[in-house]
């Protein structure tokens, strides 16, 4: 399975969720990320610590490719129309990761109509770094969206300091030593076992 994960505004957890679906995706077959955002941020996150999965920037993509099962594709940010239709083109699923503030939920709602143009329909949104309760904008945002006729994981990825101290130290939530760290590997194992129904 070929999995992308791309958004048009930065900082929604795109590759958060690369990371972390790749590591879900790792436990049931080997599968390669590759790091196709100019930031580098999954390979800096890597070479920090260490992750149970390859990491690979594109240029190296094809090389690799074959060898694995799954592949988790990380995007640069600001995909234009035609970026969309070759992203789109090229997976298996689209992901598109937004937080639910209303700066991210425009840009997202612009990136699903270029889609809808483009006539792709492999896509889902996953609403990501949602803040804790009371705060319902995690919730809200989802209806919102929904209510568009939007296609979206029924998981909510919350909002949890483990995952800034993850990629500080190079691993995954579920290594960071935080309490909490085991709630925001769940999120990520609930939004992995909605894509391999
Ligand atoms: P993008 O790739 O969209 O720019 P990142 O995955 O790099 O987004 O995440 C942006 C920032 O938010 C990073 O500091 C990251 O550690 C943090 N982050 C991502 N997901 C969460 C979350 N669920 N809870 C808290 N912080 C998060």
């Amino acid at each position: 399975m070929i999995i992308t994960v791309a958004s048009f505004k930065g900082g929604v957890g795109k590759t958060t969720t690369s990371v972390h679906l790749a590591a879900y995706l790792q436990n049931h077959a080997p599968t390669l990320l590759i790091d196709g955002d100019p930031n580098r941020s999954a390979s800096k996150w890597a070479e920090r610590g260490g992750f149970p999965f390859q990491v690979v920037d594109e240029r190296q993509g094809a090389r690799y490719a074959r060898q694995y099962e799954h592949i988790v594709i990380d995007t640069a940010a600001r995909p234009d129309d035609a970026d969309l239709k070759s992203l789109a083109g090229g997976c298996d699923l689209l992901v598109l990761p937004t937080t639910p503030d209303a700066m991210a939920l425009d840009a997202l709602v612009l990136t699903v109509e270029a889609l809808q143009r483009v006539g792709a329909t492999n896509y889902r949104i996953l609403v990501t770094i949602a803040p804790p309760k009371p705060s319902r904008d995690g919730e809200d945002a989802w209806a919102l969206l929904q209510g568009k006729g939007y296609p979206l994981f029924e998981t909510i990825v919350k909002r949890r300091v483990a995952f800034q101290k993850a990629a500080l130290a190079g691993q995954l939530v579920v290594a960071a030593g935080d309490p909490r760290a085991e709630l925001g590997w769940e999120d990520y194992l609930s939004v992995g076992k909605e894509i391999r129904l």
